[in-house]
C-alpha cells in the first residue's frame, strides 16, 4: 500500500513555563498529546476544537515552525524531523500554509506581485517577464484580475488579502496546504467565496487541505474527515457526514449541540457542556473532559481513554461510549 501523503504519530508538544539560568524545571504546558492521524492526496481534513485545544500548534507542528517533544511527521513516508536544512527547503515547496489574519501576514511593503513571486525567487530566478505571468495566472486562479498585482496589501479589502494569501500559498504548487483558521477573521459572505475557491482548486490541482476551525459551520462545508481535538489530544476523528449527524464523543456532541443550525429542519442534540476548558498546564486526571461531561462514571477521573476503531470507520475515545473490551485495573 501507497504511503498517505501525510502521516502524524503520536505527535506531542509541551513547554516548559518559567524556566531560568537558576530555574532548570516550572510547570509544563502540555499544548499537543499523542496526537495520530493521516491525510491522503486531494483530502480536506479539518481540526476543531475550542480555543486553547491545541490545533494551532498542531499546524505549527506540521510545517516545524516549533520543534515536537515526541512523535513523527511523515511526508510521503519521510520523517522531517530528520531533514536537513536543505532537504527542509525542499519539502516546505510541498507544504505550504494560509494563515487566518492575511493583513499581518503579508509584507505591507510590497506589491501583490512581488509577495505572490517572493516564494518561488527564493528557489529560482525568475524574469520580469516569467514574473509577471506567474502572479497575472495566480491572481486569475484566486479570482482577482491581474492588474492588482500592482496594489499593496493596504489597497486591498480583507477578502482579497486573503485571496492574496492563498495565491501565495499556490505559487510553489504545494501537494498539501495548512489553512490556521483561514476564513475566521473575514465576512460570512467573504468566508463562503473562499471556502468555495478552496474547494474548487483543490478538484483542479488535487491539493490536500488541513484545515484548522473553531466554527463548526465552516468544518461542515468544507471537511472530508473531521478531527475533535480537547485539551491537546483527538477525542474523535470521523468522516464529517458521519461525525455531523451522529457525534459519538460527548464532546463533539455538545460542541455541535452549540453551534448556531442554519438548517432548521436539523434536530438539535440536548447535550449541554458547562464550564470553562480546563487549563493545560494542570489537566484534569483520567479523561481531560471528565470535569465538563454529563456522561462521567468513576472510571473516566482515573483513566485516560484510548482511541477506539468503531464499526463505521470513526475513532472515539470514551469509556462510556466507546469502551474497551478488557478494562484495565482500577484501585
Ligand atoms: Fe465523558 Fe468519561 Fe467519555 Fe470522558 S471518558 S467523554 S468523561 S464519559
Amino acid at each position: 500500500m501507497s504511503n498517505p501523503l501525510l502521516k502524524v504519530e503520536n505527535l506531542t508538544k509541551h513547554y516548559a513555563l518559567g524556566t531560568s539560568l537558576l530555574r532548570k524545571s516550572g510547570p509544563m504546558v502540555r499544548a499537543v498529546e499523542d496526537v495520530s492521524f493521516c491525510v491522503e492526496a486531494g483530502e480536506t481534513l479539518c481540526i476543531v476544537g475550542e480555543s486553547g485545544c491545541g490545533k494551532s500548534t498542531v499546524a505549527r507542528l506540521l510545517m516545524r515552525i516549533v520543534e515536537p517533544t515526541g512523535g513523527r511527521v511523515l511526508v510521503d513516508g519521510n520523517d522531517i524531523a530528520g531533514l536537513d536544512a536543505r532537504a527542509l527547503r525542499a519539502w516546505r515547496r510541498r507544504m505550504q500554509m494560509v494563515f487566518q489574519d492575511p493583513y499581518s501576514s503579508l509584507n505591507p511593503r510590497l506589491t501583490a506581485g512581488q509577495i505572490i513571486t517572493e516564494p518561488v525567487e527564493n528557489f529560482e530566478r525568475l524574469s520580469r517577464k516569467q514574473r509577471h505571468a506567474l502572479a497575472a495566472d495566480l491572481l486569475q486562479r484566486v479570482g482577482m484580475r491581474p492588474e492588482m498585482m500592482h496594489r499593496f496589501p493596504s489597497e486591498l479589502s480583507g477578502g482579497q488579502r486573503q485571496r492574496l494569501g492563498i495565491a501565495r500559498a499556490l505559487s510553489l504548487e504545494p501537494s498539501l496546504i495548512i489553512a490556521d483558521e483561514a476564513v475566521s477573521a473575514l465576512d460570512v459572505s467573504v468566508q463562503a467565496q473562499i471556502l468555495n475557491l478552496l474547494q474548487d482548486l483543490q478538484q483542479q490541482m488535487g491539493i490536500a487541505f488541513v484545515f484548522i476551525s473553531h466554527d463548526l459551520s465552516v468544518v461542515e462545508h468544507i471537511g472530508h474527515r473531521v478531527a475533535v481535538m480537547y485539551l491537546g489530544r483527538i477525542v474523535e476523528l470521523a468522516p464529517c457526514e458521519a461525525l455531523f449527524a451522529k457525534p459519538v464523543h460527548p464532546y463533539t456532541e455538545a460542541l455541535i449541540a452549540a453551534a448556531p443550525v442554519p438548517d432548521p429542519t436539523r434536530v438539535r442534540s440536548e447535550v449541554p457542556v458547562e464550564g470553562e476548558v480546563p487549563s493545560p498546564i494542570n489537566p484534569p486526571s483520567g479523561c481531560a473532559f471528565h470535569p465538563r461531561c454529563p456522561l462521567a462514571v468513576e472510571r473516566c477521573r482515573i483513566e485516560t481513554p484510548p482511541l477506539v476503531p468503531m464499526p463505521d470507520g470513526r475513532i472515539v475515545a470514551c469509556h462510556v461510549r466507546a469502551p474497551t473490551k478488557e478494562r484495565s485495573t482500577l484501585p
